[in-house]
Protein backbone atom coordinates (compact mmCIF):
# COMPACT_ATOMS: atom_id res chain seq x y z
CA UNK A 1 0.00 0.00 0.00
CA UNK A 2 1.43 3.34 -0.66
CA UNK A 3 0.41 6.91 0.85
CA UNK A 4 -2.83 7.03 -1.69
CA UNK A 5 -4.81 4.31 -0.18
CA UNK A 6 -6.55 4.97 3.04
CA UNK A 7 -7.29 2.43 5.12
CA UNK A 8 -10.87 1.25 5.16
CA UNK A 9 -10.13 -0.37 8.89
CA UNK A 10 -14.12 -1.24 9.78
CA UNK A 11 -13.45 -4.90 9.48
CA UNK A 12 -9.90 -4.74 11.03
CA UNK A 13 -11.10 -4.70 14.95
CA UNK A 14 -8.93 -5.01 17.18
CA UNK A 15 -9.67 -4.60 21.25
CA UNK A 16 -8.00 -1.30 21.40
CA UNK A 17 -5.63 0.25 19.11
CA UNK A 18 -2.87 2.74 20.26
CA UNK A 19 -0.91 5.14 18.81
CA UNK A 20 2.55 6.21 20.22
CA UNK A 21 4.50 8.98 19.11
CA UNK A 22 8.57 7.60 17.99
CA UNK A 23 10.53 9.87 20.20
CA UNK A 24 8.13 8.53 23.14
CA UNK A 25 8.38 4.86 21.72
CA UNK A 26 11.87 4.71 21.84
CA UNK A 27 12.57 6.07 24.87
CA UNK A 28 14.42 9.05 24.05
CA UNK A 29 13.26 10.99 26.83
CA UNK A 30 13.48 9.71 30.47
CA UNK A 31 11.96 11.47 33.86
CA UNK A 32 14.05 13.41 35.15
CA UNK A 33 14.48 12.89 39.18
CA UNK A 34 12.52 15.54 40.91
CA UNK A 35 9.76 15.80 43.19
CA UNK A 36 7.38 17.20 41.03
CA UNK A 37 4.10 18.12 42.09
CA UNK A 38 0.79 17.21 40.08
CA UNK A 39 -1.63 19.36 39.59
CA UNK A 40 -5.21 19.45 38.01
CA UNK A 41 -6.61 22.78 37.12
CA UNK A 42 -9.49 24.34 35.35
CA UNK A 43 -12.02 26.63 34.27
CA UNK A 44 -14.06 28.15 31.70
CA UNK A 45 -13.48 29.64 28.13
CA UNK A 46 -14.73 29.91 25.14
CA UNK A 47 -18.55 28.69 25.81
CA UNK A 48 -17.15 25.89 27.07
CA UNK A 49 -14.22 24.44 29.72
CA UNK A 50 -10.77 24.19 29.71
CA UNK A 51 -8.84 21.89 31.96
CA UNK A 52 -5.32 21.07 32.21
CA UNK A 53 -3.14 18.12 34.17
CA UNK A 54 0.54 19.20 34.66
CA UNK A 55 3.61 18.24 37.21
CA UNK A 56 5.08 21.64 38.40
CA UNK A 57 8.46 21.68 40.76
CA UNK A 58 5.87 23.55 43.55
CA UNK A 59 2.12 24.11 44.61
CA UNK A 60 2.74 27.52 44.18
CA UNK A 61 3.53 27.02 40.62
CA UNK A 62 0.88 24.99 39.62
CA UNK A 63 -1.44 28.30 41.37
CA UNK A 64 0.58 30.23 38.93
CA UNK A 65 -0.11 27.69 35.78
CA UNK A 66 -4.12 27.97 36.25
CA UNK A 67 -3.71 31.73 36.35
CA UNK A 68 -1.29 31.83 32.65
CA UNK A 69 -3.74 29.32 31.11
CA UNK A 70 -6.65 31.64 31.93
CA UNK A 71 -5.02 34.78 31.11
CA UNK A 72 -3.73 33.28 27.56
CA UNK A 73 -7.66 32.02 27.40
CA UNK A 74 -9.01 35.26 28.40
CA UNK A 75 -6.45 37.21 26.06
CA UNK A 76 -7.68 35.21 22.54
CA UNK A 77 -11.58 35.53 23.95
CA UNK A 78 -10.95 39.19 24.44
CA UNK A 79 -9.51 39.75 20.53
CA UNK A 80 -11.62 36.94 18.95
CA UNK A 81 -14.78 36.42 19.89
CA UNK A 82 -18.33 37.13 18.70
CA UNK A 83 -19.58 37.32 22.15
CA UNK A 84 -17.28 40.23 23.11
CA UNK A 85 -18.84 43.46 21.62
CA UNK A 86 -15.45 45.15 22.45
CA UNK A 87 -13.21 42.23 20.93
CA UNK A 88 -11.35 43.30 17.63
CA UNK A 89 -13.43 40.71 15.73
CA UNK A 90 -16.61 41.98 16.73
CA UNK A 91 -15.78 45.54 15.93
CA UNK A 92 -14.43 44.20 12.25
CA UNK A 93 -17.48 42.75 12.04
CA UNK A 94 -19.52 46.01 12.63
CA UNK A 95 -17.76 48.28 10.69
CA UNK A 96 -18.68 50.23 7.40
CA UNK A 97 -18.01 48.67 3.74
CA UNK A 98 -14.39 49.46 2.53
CA UNK A 99 -12.88 50.26 6.13
CA UNK A 100 -9.18 48.72 6.85
CA UNK A 101 -8.38 47.66 10.46
CA UNK A 102 -5.27 47.14 12.28
CA UNK A 103 -5.38 43.73 13.99
CA UNK A 104 -3.38 42.51 17.21
CA UNK A 105 -0.98 40.05 16.47
CA UNK A 106 -2.89 37.15 17.63
CA UNK A 107 -6.24 37.68 15.97
CA UNK A 108 -4.02 38.75 12.41
CA UNK A 109 -2.12 34.93 12.76
CA UNK A 110 -5.10 33.30 13.87
CA UNK A 111 -6.96 34.25 10.16
CA UNK A 112 -3.81 34.08 7.77
CA UNK A 113 -3.63 30.88 9.00
CA UNK A 114 -7.64 30.35 8.46
CA UNK A 115 -7.43 32.08 4.88
CA UNK A 116 -4.47 29.81 3.99
CA UNK A 117 -6.15 26.24 5.10
CA UNK A 118 -9.86 27.94 3.51
CA UNK A 119 -7.72 28.08 -0.04
CA UNK A 120 -6.16 24.65 0.36
CA UNK A 121 -9.40 23.35 1.02
CA UNK A 122 -11.20 25.62 -1.60
CA UNK A 123 -13.20 27.13 0.34
CA UNK A 124 -14.64 24.22 2.71
CA UNK A 125 -13.06 26.02 5.91
CA UNK A 126 -14.05 29.60 5.26
CA UNK A 127 -13.54 31.90 8.38
CA UNK A 128 -16.00 34.36 7.01
CA UNK A 129 -19.36 32.70 7.31
CA UNK A 130 -20.17 34.20 10.61
CA UNK A 131 -23.99 35.59 9.89
CA UNK A 132 -25.03 32.44 8.68
CA UNK A 133 -23.18 30.21 12.45
CA UNK A 134 -24.87 33.26 14.03
CA UNK A 135 -28.97 32.88 12.23
CA UNK A 136 -28.83 29.73 12.22
CA UNK A 137 -28.09 29.99 16.78
CA UNK A 138 -24.87 28.92 16.86
CA UNK A 139 -23.40 32.77 17.66
CA UNK A 140 -24.40 35.24 19.77
CA UNK A 141 -27.66 36.31 18.57
CA UNK A 142 -30.85 35.31 20.47
CA UNK A 143 -31.52 32.03 18.67
CA UNK A 144 -34.42 31.97 15.97
CA UNK A 145 -37.76 30.19 15.83
CA UNK A 146 -36.96 29.53 12.21
CA UNK A 147 -33.95 28.77 10.05
CA UNK A 148 -33.04 30.88 7.52
CA UNK A 149 -35.04 31.01 4.56
CA UNK A 150 -33.53 30.53 0.42
CA UNK A 151 -33.76 34.65 0.09
CA UNK A 152 -31.93 35.13 3.65
CA UNK A 153 -29.61 32.44 3.12
CA UNK A 154 -28.91 33.95 -0.28
CA UNK A 155 -27.99 37.48 1.38
CA UNK A 156 -25.76 35.96 3.58
CA UNK A 157 -23.90 33.64 1.25
CA UNK A 158 -23.18 36.93 -1.13
CA UNK A 159 -21.89 38.60 1.90
CA UNK A 160 -19.27 35.88 2.99
CA UNK A 161 -16.61 34.15 1.21
CA UNK A 162 -12.78 33.96 2.19
CA UNK A 163 -11.62 35.45 -1.09
CA UNK A 164 -13.70 38.85 -0.31
CA UNK A 165 -10.73 39.38 2.94
CA UNK A 166 -8.10 41.48 1.46
CA UNK A 167 -5.11 41.00 4.05
CA UNK A 168 -2.68 43.69 4.32
CA UNK A 169 0.66 41.47 5.52
CA UNK A 170 2.96 43.95 5.68
CA UNK A 171 0.80 46.48 8.19
CA UNK A 172 -1.37 43.67 9.87
CA UNK A 173 -4.67 44.79 8.30
CA UNK A 174 -7.63 43.39 6.83
CA UNK A 175 -10.25 44.95 5.13
CA UNK A 176 -14.05 45.03 5.48
CA UNK A 177 -15.54 44.44 2.03
CA UNK A 178 -18.93 45.08 3.62
CA UNK A 179 -21.47 43.06 5.59
CA UNK A 180 -18.93 40.48 6.37
CA UNK A 181 -18.84 38.88 9.39
CA UNK A 182 -15.43 36.53 10.80
CA UNK A 183 -16.35 33.59 12.66
CA UNK A 184 -13.16 31.77 14.36
CA UNK A 185 -15.19 29.11 15.73
CA UNK A 186 -13.07 26.52 14.34
CA UNK A 187 -9.48 27.04 14.99
CA UNK A 188 -10.10 29.44 17.85
CA UNK A 189 -10.16 26.71 20.37
CA UNK A 190 -6.96 24.97 19.09
CA UNK A 191 -5.10 28.09 19.01
CA UNK A 192 -6.15 28.88 22.80
CA UNK A 193 -4.68 25.65 23.28
CA UNK A 194 -1.29 26.53 21.89
CA UNK A 195 -1.32 29.68 23.67
CA UNK A 196 -1.92 28.03 26.98
CA UNK A 197 0.99 25.47 26.10
CA UNK A 198 3.00 28.32 25.71
CA UNK A 199 1.97 29.84 28.48
CA UNK A 200 2.94 27.17 30.51
CA UNK A 201 6.46 26.60 29.02
CA UNK A 202 7.45 30.24 29.51
CA UNK A 203 6.53 29.13 33.28
CA UNK A 204 9.56 26.40 32.76
CA UNK A 205 6.57 23.78 32.81
CA UNK A 206 7.32 21.48 30.22
CA UNK A 207 5.31 18.31 31.30
CA UNK A 208 1.53 18.89 30.47
CA UNK A 209 -1.85 17.80 28.89
CA UNK A 210 -4.30 20.98 28.19
CA UNK A 211 -7.17 21.60 26.55
CA UNK A 212 -9.83 23.46 25.77
CA UNK A 213 -13.84 21.79 24.80
CA UNK A 214 -11.94 18.54 23.61
CA UNK A 215 -9.24 19.72 21.79
CA UNK A 216 -6.33 18.35 23.39
CA UNK A 217 -2.36 18.91 23.57
CA UNK A 218 0.24 16.84 25.22
CA UNK A 219 3.90 17.95 26.24
CA UNK A 220 6.57 15.89 28.05
CA UNK A 221 5.67 12.85 30.02
CA UNK A 222 5.49 12.23 34.21
CA UNK A 223 7.64 11.74 36.85
CA UNK A 224 7.38 7.68 36.18
CA UNK A 225 8.31 7.92 32.63
CA UNK A 226 4.55 7.12 31.08
CA UNK A 227 3.01 9.31 28.68
CA UNK A 228 0.04 11.36 29.09
CA UNK A 229 -2.61 8.86 27.37
CA UNK A 230 -5.54 10.27 25.71
CA UNK A 231 -8.76 8.19 24.45
CA UNK A 232 -10.15 9.20 21.39
CA UNK A 233 -13.89 10.35 21.16
CA UNK A 234 -16.30 8.18 19.97
CA UNK A 235 -19.85 9.55 18.74
CA UNK A 236 -22.56 8.72 20.97
CA UNK A 237 -24.86 5.23 20.64
CA UNK A 238 -27.45 5.22 18.23
CA UNK A 239 -28.82 2.09 17.14
CA UNK A 240 -25.77 -0.57 15.46
CA UNK A 241 -22.72 -0.45 14.60
CA UNK A 242 -20.78 1.33 16.85
CA UNK A 243 -19.98 -1.89 18.51
CA UNK A 244 -17.52 -2.80 16.01
CA UNK A 245 -15.51 0.34 16.79
CA UNK A 246 -12.19 -0.33 19.37
CA UNK A 247 -11.11 2.68 21.33
CA UNK A 248 -7.97 4.23 19.99
CA UNK A 249 -5.49 5.60 22.46
CA UNK A 250 -2.61 8.08 21.82
CA UNK A 251 -0.17 8.87 23.38
CA UNK A 252 0.08 12.40 23.50
CA UNK A 253 3.77 13.42 23.18
CA UNK A 254 4.61 16.55 21.43
CA UNK A 255 1.01 16.32 19.78
CA UNK A 256 -2.32 17.65 19.55
CA UNK A 257 -5.58 16.23 18.77
CA UNK A 258 -9.00 17.62 17.05
CA UNK A 259 -12.58 16.40 17.15
CA UNK A 260 -15.42 18.13 15.42
CA UNK A 261 -18.53 15.92 15.29
CA UNK A 262 -21.98 16.51 13.41
CA UNK A 263 -23.51 15.64 17.54
CA UNK A 264 -21.53 17.91 19.44
CA UNK A 265 -23.34 21.27 18.73
CA UNK A 266 -26.83 21.05 16.86
CA UNK A 267 -30.27 23.23 17.17
CA UNK A 268 -33.41 21.23 15.91
CA UNK A 269 -36.26 22.93 13.72
CA UNK A 270 -39.34 20.58 13.30
CA UNK A 271 -37.63 17.57 14.62
CA UNK A 272 -34.25 17.30 12.52
CA UNK A 273 -31.40 18.35 13.83
CA UNK A 274 -29.34 20.70 12.28
CA UNK A 275 -24.75 20.66 12.98
CA UNK A 276 -23.19 23.70 13.89
CA UNK A 277 -21.00 23.49 10.74
CA UNK A 278 -21.90 25.04 7.37
CA UNK A 279 -21.75 24.15 4.00
CA UNK A 280 -19.87 27.14 2.09
CA UNK A 281 -21.75 25.89 -0.94
CA UNK A 282 -24.86 25.93 0.40
CA UNK A 283 -25.39 27.93 3.66
CA UNK A 284 -26.85 25.18 5.02
CA UNK A 285 -25.49 23.04 8.25
CA UNK A 286 -23.78 20.29 6.63
CA UNK A 287 -25.43 16.84 6.23
CA UNK A 288 -23.02 14.41 4.36
CA UNK A 289 -22.77 11.78 6.67
CA UNK A 290 -19.72 12.41 8.38
CA UNK A 291 -20.17 11.80 11.66
CA UNK A 292 -16.58 12.44 13.54
CA UNK A 293 -13.43 13.68 12.05
CA UNK A 294 -10.25 13.34 14.66
CA UNK A 295 -6.43 15.23 13.31
CA UNK A 296 -3.39 14.92 15.18
CA UNK A 297 -0.77 17.55 14.16
CA UNK A 298 1.89 19.28 16.16
CA UNK A 299 -0.22 22.76 16.54
CA UNK A 300 -3.56 22.00 17.77
CA UNK A 301 -4.44 25.36 15.76
CA UNK A 302 -3.92 23.39 12.67
CA UNK A 303 -5.15 20.24 14.15
CA UNK A 304 -8.60 21.84 14.91
CA UNK A 305 -9.58 23.87 11.80
CA UNK A 306 -8.23 20.71 9.77
CA UNK A 307 -10.99 18.66 11.78
CA UNK A 308 -13.28 20.99 11.01
CA UNK A 309 -12.69 21.56 7.06
CA UNK A 310 -12.68 17.42 6.73
CA UNK A 311 -16.20 17.27 8.56
CA UNK A 312 -17.17 20.02 6.38
CA UNK A 313 -15.46 18.55 2.74
CA UNK A 314 -17.11 14.81 3.29
CA UNK A 315 -16.30 11.50 2.79
CA UNK A 316 -14.58 11.73 -0.93
CA UNK A 317 -13.09 15.11 -0.98
CA UNK A 318 -11.79 14.71 2.57
CA UNK A 319 -9.89 11.43 1.84
CA UNK A 320 -8.54 12.62 -0.93
CA UNK A 321 -7.55 16.33 0.71
CA UNK A 322 -5.71 14.37 3.66
CA UNK A 323 -3.98 11.93 1.16
CA UNK A 324 -2.91 15.03 -0.57
CA UNK A 325 -1.61 17.07 2.54
CA UNK A 326 -0.36 14.06 4.84
CA UNK A 327 -2.68 14.86 7.00
CA UNK A 328 -2.88 12.50 10.28
CA UNK A 329 -7.04 11.61 10.39
CA UNK A 330 -9.58 9.05 11.19
CA UNK A 331 -13.22 9.73 9.93
CA UNK A 332 -16.05 8.26 10.14
CA UNK A 333 -19.22 8.00 8.44
CA UNK A 334 -22.69 7.42 8.73
CA UNK A 335 -23.80 4.24 6.65
CA UNK A 336 -27.00 1.80 6.15
CA UNK A 337 -24.92 -0.23 7.83
CA UNK A 338 -23.38 1.56 10.84
CA UNK A 339 -20.12 3.48 10.91
CA UNK A 340 -17.67 2.96 8.80
CA UNK A 341 -13.95 4.10 9.63
CA UNK A 342 -11.83 5.55 7.57
CA UNK A 343 -7.88 6.39 8.51
CA UNK A 344 -6.04 7.93 6.47
CA UNK A 345 -1.99 6.06 5.84
CA UNK A 346 -0.41 8.65 7.96
CA UNK A 347 -2.66 7.91 10.89
CA UNK A 348 -2.77 4.08 10.25
CA UNK A 349 0.98 4.29 10.02
CA UNK A 350 0.87 5.67 13.63
CA UNK A 351 -1.55 2.66 15.08
CA UNK A 352 0.13 -0.35 16.34
CA UNK A 353 -1.52 -2.88 18.20
CA UNK A 354 -1.78 -2.75 22.06
CA UNK A 355 0.98 -5.75 22.54
CA UNK A 356 3.58 -3.72 20.24
CA UNK A 357 3.75 -0.60 21.97
CA UNK A 358 4.09 -2.37 25.59
P1 LIG B 1 -15.37 22.79 15.21
O1 LIG B 1 -16.13 22.41 16.43
O2 LIG B 1 -13.93 23.07 15.46
O3 LIG B 1 -15.55 21.84 14.07
O4 LIG B 1 -15.91 24.20 14.72
C1 LIG B 1 -17.26 24.45 14.47
C2 LIG B 1 -17.42 25.94 14.40
O5 LIG B 1 -16.71 26.45 13.26
C3 LIG B 1 -18.85 26.41 14.22
O6 LIG B 1 -19.50 26.57 15.46
C4 LIG B 1 -18.64 27.74 13.52
O7 LIG B 1 -18.31 28.75 14.45
C5 LIG B 1 -17.43 27.49 12.64
N1 LIG B 1 -17.76 27.02 11.29
C6 LIG B 1 -18.92 26.48 10.83
N2 LIG B 1 -18.81 26.13 9.55
C7 LIG B 1 -17.54 26.42 9.17
C8 LIG B 1 -16.81 26.28 7.96
N3 LIG B 1 -17.36 25.75 6.85
N4 LIG B 1 -15.53 26.71 7.94
C9 LIG B 1 -14.96 27.23 9.05
N5 LIG B 1 -15.58 27.39 10.22
C10 LIG B 1 -16.87 26.98 10.29
MG1 LIG C 1 -12.22 22.83 14.47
Amino acid sequence: MNDADPVEAATRIPARRVIVPEIAANGALRPLPGRDKFVQVGGETMGTTWSAKLYAPSATDGHRARQAIQDALDHVVSEMSPWVATSALSRFNEAPAGSWHTLPLNFFAVLRTALSIARDSKGAFDPTLGALTDAWGFGPSPARSHPPDARDTARMLAHAGWQRLDLDEERRRVRQPGGLAIDLGGIAKGFGVDQAARALKRLGIRDFLVEVGGVLRGAGIKPDGTPWWVALEQPPATSGGEATLSDIVIALHGLSVATSGDYRRFVEHDGIRHAHSIDPRTGRPVGNGVAIVTVLHESCMWADALATALLVMGRAAAIAFAVEHRIAARMLMRTEQGMSEVLTRRFADLLRDEGEAA
